[in-house]
Order: structure tokens, then C-alpha cells, then sequence
């Protein structure tokens, strides 16, 4: 007797070339059949006319570190919501300090499972690096690869470099922390040195360190570094790059053309309306300054006063970002982050925003291509068992109505639920049901 049974539901599991009515069956947390047989089960739920698919794999989010403590669900439970059971995090250089605390906080109390990034910012700072424009010295460098190889032997799927926000960071330091993740077969993930029209030079650095290494690269949120114009020619140098060398590359992108960070990250720097423009596109959504479009001496005075204030910059081209998301090396990544509540709808959207536009609307890309870049891609890249409904797959599946699936998060309200999710299980128990969470402690660090 099976513990559940989906029955004819649109079962698509890119992994395995699956894409029919089905019967999907899970007992103990795994999926032990697919067929077009009726077979006695414990629970029986009909699934006509839904997708039931993988639970949705974010290649890119960032969940805070420990406070007081304690992890804020700000991110999980969001991502919930949308069908994501697996978050990809520690991103852009910044990832928490002590892994066995944070898993120790996380397992059994958190909602959805996660994969940790080292974060090399992170790690600087923890080794005595205060200064981030300026470099480490040898002795540093050796404590912080020390501090890597035990963060990757704790499980760590990789590293993130946050190289924007920390000018400081040379190619040689990058390339002696990579050699520590190649020899664990991980992943180097970065927000590269440059957007705009700055993301030549800063791609062609962030290659280097896979030429010297050999290291497997990922590109963070790809749109909100070059969608200014350069996209098309940016995509086209990494293929060609890593075609004739063969670099292993991919890469992430979220499926909004605004971005979001600090007001008092480098990004804004001085001579940044050289990339962006007008500053009035930029938008202040913290505290007294929700919603306010700020002038240049407005926006310098918040900088001083708040530097850790979330802005989100509406100034990205739409197009670019869709030739990004529609290429072959990208996945989706939601770039999720949230201060208490505060910040970009990408959290709580990008999932049902992605699906809805770029698969079932527009039909930019087909419903298998969509549901890999939601599931198998990140979760074969960052070496994760999940993302899949093969035999023997661990029971994390999202079944979603395609009439129905519609991101409800806006700039003015960021952290709304989508419609149309209408069950999500981590290892064969249901933890939301029509948009209600049911289970908030299924989740581990994976
Ligand atoms: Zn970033």
C-alpha cells in the first residue's frame, strides 16, 4: 500500500524526459511508482488538470545569517509559497559564519531545505580582513583558505564572491580560494566586479579564475549585471569562451528588470549614474523612506544616515532580461532578499512570475524547458539529490494549477503569496495545501 497517490496530474520531470498524465506514488518519502495504474494508497488526491513537477530548486537566494540566535523565516517561508523546497544560499560573498551552528538552528525548525555557499566576504572578515577595498596579505589568505576547507568539508556545495562589493579582492586571492572549491568539486558562484558597461572586464576576470583553476563557475543574476545593452553580447562571449576553452560555466538570473541592494553597497559608489542614468529610478523601500523616489542630495543623505536600507533600481531593460533567462546555460535564481519584510517582490514572486511569462503567456520557452530551469538544472549543478520525480527520488514535489499560477508580490507590497500553488511536499508530506502552510519544520541543510 502506498503512503499518498497524485493521481492524473501532468507529471514533468525534465530529468527523466517525463511529461504525461500520471499516477505519481510516494511511500516512506520517496517516490517508489509513475503509472497509468490505479494503486491502493493511504491518501488519494486528485490532480486533474495540474502540473505536478519537482519542488522548485532556487539556484540563488540568500537567507540571512544567525540572529540572536535564531534564523528568520523571511525567505523560507516565502519561498514556500511559491513551491520552492530547496534554496541555494549564501550568495554574493555572504554567507553564515559557523556552519554547524547554523545547521543546528535550521534542521527540523525551518520550513524548506537548504544548500550552503561559503561566503568568501564572509570568510575575509572573519579572518581579519576589515577593509574592503583593500587586499589581504599572505598570512590572511592562508587563514581564510584554512577556514574554506573546513566550511566545504561541513558541507558546503561551493563558494559565492561577492567581488562588487568588495573591490579588494584580487585575482590572485580569488584564484588560491577557488583551488580550495576545486578540490572539492564545487561551485564558484559571483556577483562579478562590474555591471553596465563595466561587465566586459568584470566577466573576463571572473573566467580567469576558471582557466587557472579549472574551477566550475556560476554567474549570479546575470540581468541585473548586464540587461544596460550588453546582454546579448555578453551571453554570446561566455558561450563562445567556454566552448573553445572549455570553461564550465552557467549562470542565474531572476525574472524582474529591477534590481535590489544597500543604498550603502559600492554599487553606488561615486560616478554610478554613468550606468544607470537617473537616479529618480531608484526607489528607497526602507522605514520613513518607503516608496520614495529620491533625488541626488535625498539619496546621498539616506546613504549617509542608513547605508543598510534596501533600494530597488528600476533600470534594467525587460528584453535583455528575457534573452537571458530564455538561454540554455540559465536557471532561475530569485536573488531572494528581504529585510524584515522590506525589499524586492522577487522573494516572494520570481517562481510563479517566471512560469506565468515565460512558459505558459508568452511561451518564450517550453513547459519542460521551464520546469529544468526550476528544478533539475540547479539542483544537478550545485550536486543536490532533488529537483527530480525519478524512481527512488526523494518525495519533494509541487503540484501547481497552470490556469491559476499568477506572482501576486508587487513593489509596494513585496512579500504577497502567488496564486495557483496548490500543494508542496518535502520528502512525501504535505507542508501547504491552496496556499495554506501546514508544516513549517520539514526542512534541513541538505
Ligand atoms: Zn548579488
Amino acid at each position: 500500500m502506498l503512503d499518498l497517490l497524485l493521481k492524473n496530474g501532468l507529471v514533468v520531470d525534465p530529468a527523466n524526459q517525463v511529461q504525461s498524465v500520471l499516477n505519481l506514488g510516494v511511500k516512506n518519502g520517496r517516490i517508489v511508482r509513475i503509472t497509468r495504474d490505479a494503486l491502493p494508497a493511504l491518501e488519494e488526491i486528485d490532480c486533474t488538470g495540474m502540473i505536478v513537477c519537482p519542488g522548485f530548486v532556487d539556484a540563488h537566494s540568500h537567507e540571512d545569517d544567525l540572529r540572536n540566535g535564531e534564523i528568520h523565516a523571511d525567505i523560507t517561508l516565502r519561498a514556500l509559497r511559491q513551491g520552492v523546497t530547496t534554496l541555494v544560499t549564501g550568495n554574493c560573498g555572504s554567507a553564515p559564519r559557523d556552519f554547524a551552528a547554523y545547521r543546528a538552528a535550521y534542521d527540523g525548525k525551518q520550513p524548506i531545505n537548504m544548500a550552503l555557499l561559503a561566503g568568501h566576504t564572509t570568510i575575509r572578515r572573519l579572518c581579519g580582513a576589515k577593509d574592503k577595498y583593500a587586499p589581504v596579505d599572505e598570512k590572511t589568505l592562508a587563514a581564510m583558505c584554512e577556514l574554506l576547507e573546513q566550511q566545504m568539508a561541513e558541507g558546503a556545495r561551493g563558494l559565492s564572491m561577492g567581488i562588487r562589493y568588495e573591490p579588494g579582492m584580487t585575482l590572485d586571492e580569488m584564484c588560491a580560494m577557488a583551488s580550495v572549491v576545486k578540490r572539492f568539486g564545487g561551485i564558484v558562484a559571483a556577483h562579478v566586479r562590474g555591471d553596465a558597461f563595466q561587465v566586459f572586464d568584470a566577466m573576463e576576470e571572473f573566467l580567469e579564475i576558471g582557466r587557472r583553476t579549472g574551477v566550475k563557475l556560476q554567474i549570479s543574476h546575470i540581468g541585473s549585471m548586464a540587461a544596460y545593452g550588453q546582454m546579448a553580447q555578453v551571453l554570446s562571449y561566455v558561450d563562445a569562451r567556454a566552448a573553445e576553452e572549455r570553461l564550465d560555466v552557467r549562470i542565474d538570473c531572476y525574472p524582474y528588470d529591477a534590481f535590489c541592494t544597500s543604498i550603502g553597497a559600492t554599487t553606488y559608489d561615486d560616478g554610478f549614474l554613468e550606468r544607470y542614468h537617473d537616479v529618480t529610478r531608484i526607489e528607497l523601500t526602507d522605514g520613513e523612506y518607503k516608496g520614495f523616489i529620491p533625488n541626488m542630495e535625498v539619496f546621498q543623505q539616506v546613504r549617509k544616515a542608513h547605508p543598510e536600507y534596501l533600494t530597488v533600481a528600476h533600470v534594467m531593460n525587460g528584453e535583455e532580461v528575457d534573452l537571458a533567462l530564455t538561454h540554455p546555460r540559465t536557471m532561475l535564481g530569485s536573488d531572494g532578499i528581504l529585510l524584515d519584510g522590506a525589499g524586492h517582490p522577487r522573494a516572494a514572486g520570481a517562481f510563479a512570475r517566471f512560469l506565468r511569462n515565460y512558459v505558459f503567456e508568452r511561451k518564450l520557452i517550453s513547459l519542460s524547458e521551464g520546469i529544468a530551469k526550476t528544478t533539475c538544472q540547479a539542483a544537478a549543478r550545485f550536486g543536490l539529490d532533488r529537483g527530480t520525480l525519478g524512481i527512488g527520488a526523494v518525495a519533494d514535489i509541487a503540484v501547481i494549477d497552470p490556469e491559476r499560477l499568477q506572482d501576486k508580490a508587487t513593489f509596494a507590497e513585496p512579500g504577497l503569496a502567488p496564486e495557483g500553488v496548490k500543494l508542496v511536499f518535502l520528502s512525501g508530506a504535505m507542508a501547504l495545501k491552496d496556499g495554506a502552510i501546514l508544516r513549517t519544520e520539514l526542512g534541513r541543510i541538505l
